[in-house]
């Protein structure tokens, strides 16, 4: 039996999934880790996203690592300055921080069969080798602007809500938004009071429920301190609230028409313009793109400076944004809230396994990994927030801890005299067309969404209950993969 050893392990990132992988490594002692983070700070999304009123749109009870439960979230469904702050200090207790190489890109990584290391080059023209390679880029990192005609010949100010510029003072402008998703519901509210003149484009109307959200009294603050059982009472709440939400989304009609009635209800009553009401009907299947949750977002509509447009836009001009009607909408600045590209997965990092395989060519045909980590080929890399583990409704941060629990096992096992694990590829196959045929059947397969890719194949979205991916990955079956001693 070779001695036991502590295999080096590269994490890319530092949002919920680099730090919660970091740190699971770290109380199981195996410490032998760095983090690489482009940025110069923790906190993904959270650090990235600033524009007005970013936050979460699921509790934070829930919202957070099931081992590190805050008692002091200042509000239900917190702002990302908090959540941002909760990441860091979870990061600093759990000794993670010392290991972050900040402003530090990968752009390249290599498996080195000879020496069965995985060798990654950075932007900093620094050069790491480890054992064990962990993207953990998420699927929402890289923003996504449209290709509209003309879009650089707007002669006015431009930017993605995901690279929000808070030098320009918006106060007074007249302001053209692209995009109706999470990230837009969010900062329209915010801006409306201030811009003088607001249109909106929209390509589709969202389903939109009410956001039952508080602000969390001393009290709680008090009880959540002394009787950590209330908060994890309110945790197990949304976390089985979303859970009969996914029986629906899974493909059972009778339960999301529970959200439309919502949203309906919602509609009645904070918008009074049967014309604009009519324009904020979804014409798809409730759950179908994801269920946004906003109180203020249709009062905010409502206001005599905001004109919802949904006549298709055909061009930027350098004016503004033109419509299939042929009216030109003149505007001082454009915000896109147009997302991100989200089927890239670990997008511009060029990525290369056994005999040199490109994993875009392994990826050809649409991103996919065994239960969203392994891909064959690709040995002692383990993705985090993956293809096919994103949640219509629920906690990522749920995900992520099991991905952290199957790649923590996986790690230890390779500490055993393993050279490296990589999935068979027969087991990668039948894992797949499970996930496919099962997502076929959900209600994510009747629109267009970010959930699908340029073929239609969704590639972001978990089949099933996140009960079922907490059982799935419990432990790592090392009959699923090939290994070399
Ligand atoms: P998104 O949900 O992908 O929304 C993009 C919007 O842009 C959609 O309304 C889309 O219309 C529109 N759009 C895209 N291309 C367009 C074009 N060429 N012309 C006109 N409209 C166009 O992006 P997001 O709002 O940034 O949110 C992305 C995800 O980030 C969310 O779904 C969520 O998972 C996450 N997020 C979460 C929170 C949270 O509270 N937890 C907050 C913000 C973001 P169509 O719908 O017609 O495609």
């Amino acid at each position: 039996m070779p001695a036991a050893e502590t295999p080096s392990v590269l994490i890319v990132g530092t949002g919920f999934g680099g730090i919660g992988m970091a740190i699971e490594l770290k109380r199981a002692g195996l410490g032998n880790i760095v983090v690489l983070e482009k940025g110069d700070d923790i906190g993904g999304v959270w650090r990235e996203n600033t524009y007005p009123g970013a936050g979460c749109d699921i509790p934070s009870p829930y919202y957070s690592f099931s081992f590190e439960q805050n008692p002091l979230w200042p509000m239900r469904f917190s702002l990302r300055a908090d959540i941002q702050a909760y990441l860091k200090g979870a990061a600093d207790k759990y000794g993670v921080t010392p290991h972050i190489r900040f402003n530090t890109e990968v752009t390249t990584a290599a498996f080195d069969e000879d020496r069965r290391l995985w060798r990654v080059e950075t932007s900093t023209g620094a050069v790491y080798e480890a054992r064990v390679f962990i993207p953990a880029v998420g699927q929402l990192s890289r923003p996504a602007l449209p290709s509209i005609a003309g879009r650089d010949s707007f002669a006015g100010h431009a930017f993605h809500s995901a690279q929000w510029d808070h030098d320009y003072d918006l106060t007074g402008k007249r302001v053209a938004v692209i995009g109706t998703g999470a990230s837009a519901i969010q900062f329209v509210p915010q801006i409306q009071p201030a811009v003088g003149r607001l249109t909106l484009f929209q390509r589709s109307a969202p389903y939109i429920a009410p956001k039952p959200d508080q602000v969390y009294r001393r009290w709680q603050h008090t009880l959540y301190r002394k009787v950590p059982q209330a908060q994890l009472t309110e945790r197990a709440f949304f976390w089985g609230l979303c859970e009969f939400a996914t029986v629906g989304l899974k493909g059972n009609p009778a339960i999301t028409k529970i959200v439309d009635w919502l949203a309906l209800a919602m509609r009645a009553k904070q918008i009074k313009d049967p014309a604009l009401r009519a324009k904020l009907t979804p014409d798809y299947p409730a759950g179908c793109k994801r269920v946004l949750f906003a109180s203020n977002y249709y009062p905010a509509l409502a206001r005599p400076n905001v004109h919802v447009e949904t006549g298709s836009i055909t061009e930027i001009t350098p004016a503004g944004v033109r419509t299939a009607d042929g009216v030109e909408h003149d505007v001082d600045a454009i915000i896109y809230a147009t997302g991100f590209a989200t089927t890239e997965f670990l997008g511009p990092m060029k990525v290369h396994g056994l005999s040199g395989r490109d994993l875009r060519d392994a990826w050809s045909t649409g991103a996919r990994a065994y239960l969203g980590m392994t891909v064959p080929d690709f040995p002692n890399m383990f993705l985090m927030y993956g293809p096919n583990t994103n949640l219509g409704c629920g906690s990522i941060i749920y995900m992520l801890e099991r991905q952290a629990r199957y790649i923590r096992q996986a790690v230890q096992r390779l500490g055993t005299g393993l050279s490296y694990v990589d999935v068979r590829q027969e087991v990668a196959d039948r894992f797949d067309e499970e996930v496919q045929r099962r997502l076929a059947r959900s209600v994510w397969s009747r629109c267009g969404s970010w959930y699908r890719d340029a073929s239609g194949r969704i590639a972001t979205n978990w089949p099933g209950l996140v009960s079922e991916y907490h059982r799935r990955t419990k432990t790592v079956d090392m009959a699923d993969y090939w290994v070399t001693r």
